[in-house]
């Protein structure tokens, strides 16, 4: 393997960029120049201060017939590092036994710069059958800011296949659920706790709401998707009261539902608001407010699609194993890239190991780092129809 992939990781590797905001900037001003004084044409993306996306793009050689946009895609920020924990310096980018060390090495400052090295590699290509356009984006961790921004400037509306390099293990993602956060609140009226009969306890309706959620009248965890699995719904957190011997005004919940294709944003509130209907015609003065806090759509890419073949059949030649096909508990950037004005298949691949992903001295070995160098070069230079 040739080392300069090697360094170009190492370097990344030190430079933090934990989510929430610590120096993700950084990383990006790296990765900027690292792009740029090799000559590959890149924008500099302002997504909010301090939260940077990158769009890099080569085109396709003039001899190319009807060429493809292909989009490579991975985020920059990392999950935080609790630093005494750690054997080795999560900063290091350490290399022993061949493997290398530190936060986001599994967790996708490797498949961000599998992606930046076959960019450097091919841009002084003259001779390339596809358009290829690199989004590297921030935040992806907390809230997918970055992607979102970039799908909403329309950057992904030209792409025909998005590679996302997302650690796997070497199994190719297809599908993924997506998350609604809503906070549900209810608004009674304060009295003195000795006469609670002049107020209006938000306390107990909010009760009311949770004992609707948590019966068989709310089915919204009955829809099932056959590799993804049920909608699942859990209150995360909750706040109400204003003191001891105060009858509470106010009380609210955190409701986390992982969704499904098919089953999203329009139907859970749909269902909240059978909730809210139920109650109050029981209680006219009930009162309950929805706010969605986030959403993120699920997705999903049919598994028989000839893109995801191809990854399937360029990963299965560089491993000499079958490719599994998987659907992804968690959520990618690839959710918001589903929500481009124009429709193409999203597969999330590569040979990093997930396992050490957000973990204790966080790392994979080298030797799969060439693996998807070596993917996302094959992917960018196949001939698609
Ligand atoms: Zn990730």
């Amino acid at each position: 393997m040739l080392t300069e992939p090697i360094t170009y990781l190492q370097r990344c590797l030190q430079i933090p960029s934990t989510n929430p905001l610590d120096g993700e900037e950084n990383s990006a001003v790296y990765v900027y120049d690292l792009l740029t004084s090799h000559g590959v044409e890149t924008e500099w993306i302002e997504v909010s201060p301090k939260r940077i996306c990158l769009v890099a793009t080569i085109q396709a050689g003039a001899s190319a017939i009807e060429p493809k946009t292909i989009g490579f895609s991975g985020h920059l920020d990392t999950v935080p590092v609790k630093i005494s924990e750690w054997t080795t310096d999560p900063f290091g980018g350490n290399i022993e036994d061949g493997r290398i060390y530190g936060r986001g090495a599994s967790d996708m400052k490797s498949g961000v710069m599998a992606l930046v090295s076959m960019m450097l590699d091919l841009n002084t290509r003259t001779d390339l059958p596809n358009h290829l356009k690199l989004l590297i984006t921030s935040d992806e961790e907390n809230g997918m800011t970055g992607a979102r921004h970039l799908t909403e400037r329309g950057d992904a509306d030209d792409l025909d296949a998005l590679l996302i390099t997302e650690p796997t293990s070497g199994f190719l993602g297809y599908a993924q659920k997506g998350v609604i956060g809503v906070e549900v609140s209810c608004t009674g009226k304060s009295a003195h706790s000795s006469s609670p009969q002049l107020g209006k306890n938000a306390i107990d309706d909010l009760y009311r709401v949770i004992r609707e959620i948590k019966s068989d009248r709310y089915a919204i965890t009955n829809h099932s998707h056959p590799e993804l699995g049920p909608v699942v719904a859990s209150i995360t957190s909750i706040t109400g009261g204003e003191g001891p011997n105060v009858i509470p005004s106010h009380a609210a919940f955190y409701l986390d539902i992982r969704t499904i294709p098919g089953f999203g944003r329009e139907q859970v509130l749909q269902a909240l608001e059978e909730v809210n209907q139920r109650l109050r015609q029981q209680d006219d003065s009930f009162s309950m407010e929805v706010t969605v806090i986030k959403d993120i759509p699920s997705c999903e890419t049919d598994r028989d699609d000839p893109f995801l073949q191809i990854v399937a059949d360029t990963m299965e030649s560089i491993r000499q194993q079958p490719t599994q096909r998987v659907a992804i508990p968690g959520g990618t950037d690839g959710a918001m890239f589903s929500q481009a004005a124009r429709s193409f298949p999203i597969a999330v691949a590569s040979f990093h190991d997930f396992r050490l992903a957000h973990q204790i001295d966080e790392s994979i070995p080298l030797s799969e780092y060439a693996e998807t160098i070596e993917l996302c070069m094959r992917l960018a230079l196949h001939s698609y129809d």
